[in-house]
């Protein structure tokens, strides 16, 4: 007889609640490993299909192989109309080694799913605000990098196959898993010129030896990645996939590929971009965005280049300063930065895009750092050799073994295997995809959230009465970020007073010295170009008769608001 394969194997009377994890959720998923992108496309569809009230899944567009661009919409969509929700838009793996992106958009879907109507700040993130999350925009070269033998960073780029070394072919000298471990490790040979030896404490180690050493032991060179030389042009490993650059493809600051390798033929030339920024151009609601990388533990934000800096003015780094921070403090080891002072300069990358051109508040995250293995600061990539031997067992290094070259002769091949050093451990998985989740959830968080917080009337006498408005955003960022006021990105707020004879409408500049600024044509509904964070606008109507009437705001990315004419006291 045959049993299945997977059985629930505890009842919920058999489950006593975590603090802070769904206990009993409705879709299991693990996360302590990782999914190929048919993997995260089938969790997605899961989480749609159980919770039809809060998921709408559906494709952006394809990858260079065809393979669906999968984006999990959700939000409560029993309150509001979603499409006028302020937007908040996840996705990972753009670079396509750089995967626990995936597992932690999957994760975040996941945890808003079976969160809402338990906790109530879930719960009010989804009626006010909706996320696109989409986990992998990048699943072709998710699939190779988990499927076929690569490193630990490679590939980077997508599946567009290109003619690195300019022999007329394409992509036809890659990598080559020799001893057949799944990753592509180091090669070393014996070698009395050679300048490393073995480490006497650590046979899996080699360490450099200086001029004036004296060394008895066999000296060794490397050799470089686990390779042949495929197409016989005297070079191993010279033509592998790609390559260019899916985060150097984005239309804003762009360079060709002579000052920004990897740049690829024109903004937007990779389709997995192209169908990205579609979206996000007819979702003007979008105000908060994140991408995720690896890794380094570093909370990023734009410019990229210095050549940039004069795009990120004073109001909007101090959101960007406010949110990071935190960001700082809510997942240890990991450091707020800014990528051209910090990292290096990128062009026409996806964070400066949603920043520069659509005035979106964008964070990168590196995730996992050598910070990790011993949560502590010293790091290193040395401590990888003792991590992996004290706590994954040596589950990450496969030893030297002897093997003959065609071309070197007698090497010997190992090392660290692809799955250790930039993507995060199984055990550790699921805490940092919960604290990253975190992070964004602070940053939808503060985006706008508009009310109108007091109508009160005057009578003027003659049947005139004078209507002031008071609308409220209590959240860090504006509705326009000062980039987005600069070059107009985002249409304005208007603030309408519906249902009453109105005769003026004007801004209130500043109510105690009685300054308005009136509005001439459509006063009853009044251009507002900004809604500051943590801050109210006043607007004032004049108005003939009595009517029942309503305030109502309507702000691209801070959402609709409406309120109503005080009570008769
Ligand atoms: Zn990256």
């Amino acid at each position: 007889m045959l049993f299945p394969i997977t059985v629930q194997s505890q009842s919920s009377a058999e489950v006593f609640g975590a603090l802070g994890s769904p206990a009993n959720p409705k879709v299991a998923v693990a996360f302590n490993k990782y999914y190929t992108s048919e993997g995260l496309a089938a969790i997605s569809k899961k989480i749609a299909t159980a919770y039809p009230n809060l998921v709408k899944r559906r494709s952006i567009g394809k990858s260079t192989e065809g393979r669906d661009i999968w984006m999990m919409e959700i939000t409560n969509y029993k309150v509001g109309d979603a499409s006028r929700k302020p937007g908040f838009y996840v996705d990972g793996n753009i670079h396509s080694n750089e995967i626990q992106g995936g597992e932690f958009c999957t994760y975040t879907a996941w945890y808003l799913t079976e969160s809402f109507g338990k906790i109530d700040y879930i719960t009010e993130m989804l009626n006010e605000r909706v996320f696109y999350i989409v986990p992998t925009i990048n699943p072709d070269a998710r699939n190779n990098y988990m499927l076929e033998a690569n490193t630990g960073s490679s590939p980077r780029a997508g599946m567009i196959a290109l003619d690195d070394d300019q022999d007329g072919l394409f992509d036809e000298d890659g990598y080559d898993d020799l001893n057949g471990d799944g990753s592509i490790t180091q090669m070393r040979r014996k070698s009395e010129n050679g300048t490393m030896i073995i480490d006497p404490k650590d046979p899996r180690q080699m360490i450099r030896v200086g001029v004036d050493d004296v060394v008895t032991a066999q000296r060794y060179e490397y050799l470089g990645s686990e390779g042949l030389d495929n197409d016989g042009d005297g070079r191993i490993n010279e033509d592998t996939h790609g390559y260019y650059d899916p985060n150097r493809d984005w239309a804003w600051k762009w360079q060709p590929d002579y000052i920004q390798r990897g740049a690829l033929r024109y903004p937007f030339s990779a389709p997995e971009n192209r169908a990205v920024a579609d979206f996000v151009l007819v979702h003007p609601n979008i105000s908060g965005a994140q991408s995720y990388h690896n890794s380094g533990g570093m909370i990023l934000r734009g410019p990229g280049a210095e050549e940039d800096i004069s795009t990120y003015n004073r109001q909007d780094i101090q959101i960007y300063d406010a949110i990071g921070k935190k960001g700082e403090k809510l997942i240890p080891g990991y450091r707020y930065l800014t990528v051209y002072k910090d990292l290096y300069s990128v062009f026409g990358g996806e964070l400066d895009w949603f920043y520069g051109s659509r005035g979106v508040y964008t964070f990168t995250n590196e995730l996992f750092t050598a910070y990790a293995y011993y949560k502590d600061t010293k790091g290193g990539r040395d401590q990888m050799y003792t991590f992996d031997k004290d706590l994954t067992f040596g589950d990450g290094f496969t030893p030297w073994e002897s093997y003959n070259h065609p071309i070197y002769g007698e090497i010997e091949i190992g090392g660290f295997k692809k799955n250790i050093g930039r993507a995060t451990p199984g055990f550790m998985l699921e805490e940092e995809a919960h604290r990253n989740m975190a992070f964004t959830f602070y940053h939808a968080y503060h985006m706008p959230r508009l009310s109108v917080s007091k109508v009160e009337e005057k009578s003027l006498g003659g049947g005139l009465t004078q209507v002031t408005a008071t609308i409220k955003n209590d959240r860090l960022m504006p509705t326009h970020a000062s980039q987005d006021l600069k070059y107009k990105i985002t249409r304005p707020d208007y603030i309408s007073l519906k249902g009453a004879n109105v005769v003026a409408g004007m801004i209130v500049e500043n109510e105690d010295f009685g300054v308005t600024k009136e509005q001439k044509h459509n006063p009853e509904k009044l251009v507002v170009r900004n809604i500051p964070g943590n801050s109210v606008v006043k607007v004032r109507w004049i108005i003939k008769g009595n009517g029942n009437y309503t305030v109502e705001v309507d702000s691209a990315k801070g959402g609709v608001a409406k309120g109503s004419k005080p009570s008769k006291k």
